[in-house]
């Protein structure tokens, strides 16, 4: 069912839980994230990547996604993650997508504010001030799309500074605020270092749910802890390719041998997925 993003996570962190949000470059990992969320009977995130959605088939994707959104028997929320561009923004929206992060977090910190602010008035120009918005403050390493190993004792200088916050959400307006605490993009090399201090620090200076982005490999006891910091959705996007690929790689041969099976082989592509979901799923309402 369609829910509003910021009240789903709202809800979930008056329960201490947060919701996971999920990469979906096609529509068989967000049927099975769907599916998983159903099974649980928990609401979840369906992110459409920027590059997805800058193009015309990436936008029939957020509007596909929009369609399995609102029959769901859960909350699910569409949003288009990491955006920069008001156009894809603004076509993204137009297709489907009930939620963006309005990524200014590389540029100097009053034009990170102004592009945040400027998205806005577009919104609310257009009568659609029901769109809500996350910022991020801080600079994450590692890529969002490609996951190359990245050690997060490389790039300090990126955290989230937490004198900024007041400022920066009072200024922007934003319903959530991603933030850099030491996770990244990708893969972690060695063992990931999440600041806690910084995140207590951040959690005391604003009432708006923090997000963490680059999930994948931090360790299960170490999410667990997130809502108790204000940290009310989480997003997972690596783990969930590196399972699909690893199923593809172990199965083609067997179904190709099975008479071109892809029909199994796509429901080997859900289980991997909707396994990967429901572990999550489980871990932060834990
Ligand atoms: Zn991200």
């Amino acid at each position: 069912m369609r829910t509003r993003l910021d009240h789903l996570v709202a809800s979930a962190l008056q329960q201490g839980s947060a919701v996971p949000a999920f990469t979906c470059y096609d529509f068989t990992t967000a049927l099975a994230v769907v599916a998983a969320a159903e099974e649980s009977g928990r609401g979840a995130i369906l992110l459409v990547a920027p590059k997805t959605a800058a193009t015309p088939n990436g936008l029939r994707l957020v509007a596909a996604l929009r369609g399995l959104a609102d029959a769901a028997g859960v909350p699910i929320a569409v949003q288009l993650d990491h955006a920069t561009d008001p156009q894809v923004i603004a076509d993204a929206v137009s297709a489907g997508a009930d939620s963006v992060l309005v990524d200014g977090s590389s540029l100097p910190y009053e034009d990170n504010i102004a592009l945040v602010r400027g998205v806005r008035a577009a919104f609310a120009a257009q009568g659609r001030a029901d769109v809500v918005i996350e910022a991020e403050l801080g600079g994450l390493a590692g890529d969002e799309d490609r996951a190359f190993g990245t050690d997060v004792a490389d790039e300090p200088a990126g955290l989230t500074d937490s004198a900024q916050v007041e400022d920066f959400v009072a200024r922007t307006g934003a319903q959530l605020l991603a933030v850099a605490v030491g996770n990244v993009h990708g893969k972690y090399k060695g063992e990931p270092r999440l600041r806690w201090d910084v995140l207590q620090d951040i959690a005391v200076r604003t009432r708006i749910p923090l997000v963490l982005h680059g999930a994948s490999g931090i360790p299960a006891e170490e999410l667990v802890k997130a809502a108790a910091m204000n940290v009310g959705k989480v997003n997972f996007n690596t783990e969930l390719r590196t399972g699909v690929l690893a199923v593809l790689e172990e199965q083609t041969t067997a179904h190709r041998a099975d008479g071109e099976n892809l029909q199994a082989l796509l429901g080997r592509w859900d289980a991997t997925a909707r396994t990967f979901a429901a572990t999550a799923l489980a871990t932060l309402s834990r």
